[in-house]
């Protein structure tokens, strides 16, 4: 699944083509009817990752409202070049100054009005965006605290609305970092612990952000070998979702 990082850097592509163009709206999905004739003429005046979520926000207080889950991706080229994913699967294409950007295979892409649209309600229940210049600690460990205390670290650091934008890679690989084992739960952790967790990744994610994948080197995740000790990486599902969490029961404790 697409994390935070991987969103800011389709925002990254995707800003210098449309902000401030009034794009050309090729809306192909049966689900967005009428996008065409709503978005034609309005100029971009944002495009905001949060988190996992990104909005494209259109004059006339419009917003389009994306999230990638397991299966949809962005995809920016130049006009004409060949797509990444078969034409089919877009969904939405926007086109200006020579480029496209599209949205391939959803799943989630909603069109709201106003700027208390359902969808400012949702993104404000989500936490601080791990992204942002400036981290939000204080709201951060608000969230973190009022959470189960029986809570393994490994599943509560992928609450989005504890902390927004990371997800199973980063959680891993965080937690490698720092030393800490996903499965000790929250009351046996100290702010300053978690705190480390939050400064080892946001880097890395920066990195990414800008990068792409090329940036995205793994310490842990999906490895067969610790790359300190040597010992055997372990594996299990973890949380509600039974994501695959990876560690090394040697170095984390
Ligand atoms: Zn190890």
């Amino acid at each position: 699944m697409p994390e935070g990082d991987t969103i800011a850097y389709a925002a990254n592509r995707i800003r210098p083509i449309l902000l401030g163009e009034q794009p050309q709206i090729e809306a192909r999905h049966g689900s967005l009817r009428g996008w065409g004739e709503r978005l034609t003429g309005r100029t971009i005046e944002a495009v905001e990752p949060y988190g996992k979520h990104l909005f494209l926000r259109f004059e006339g207080d419009l917003t389009v409202h994306s999230h990638l889950k397991m299966t949809g991706s962005w995809y920016t080229g130049l006009q004409g070049a060949r797509w990444r994913r078969a034409p089919r699967r877009a969904w939405l294409v926007l086109r200006a100054k020579g480029y496209e950007v599209v949205q391939f295979d959803g799943p989630l892409l909603e069109l709201s009005t106003g700027l208390r649209s359902r969808i400012d309600r949702r993104v404000a229940r989500l936490g601080p965006d791990i992204l942002a210049e400036e981290f939000d600690y204080d709201r951060f460990f608000k969230r973190l605290r009022e959470d189960d205390a029986t809570r393994p670290i490994g599943d509560a650091i992928l609450d989005q609305q504890t902390v927004a934008g990371i997800g199973n890679m980063w959680k891993a690989e965080a937690l490698f970092d720092v030393g800490l084992d996903p499965w000790r739960p929250l009351s046996r952790t100290t702010d300053d612990e978690v705190r480390a967790v939050i400064e080892a990744v946001r880097p890395r994610m920066a990195d990414s952000a800008r990068g792409g994948t090329q940036m995205r080197e793994r310490h842990v995740y999906r490895l067969p070998k610790c790359i300190t000790c040597r010992g055997e990486i372990a594996s299990r599902g973890q949380g509600d979702d039974n994501r695959t969490t990876y560690w090394c029961p040697v170095c984390q404790r």
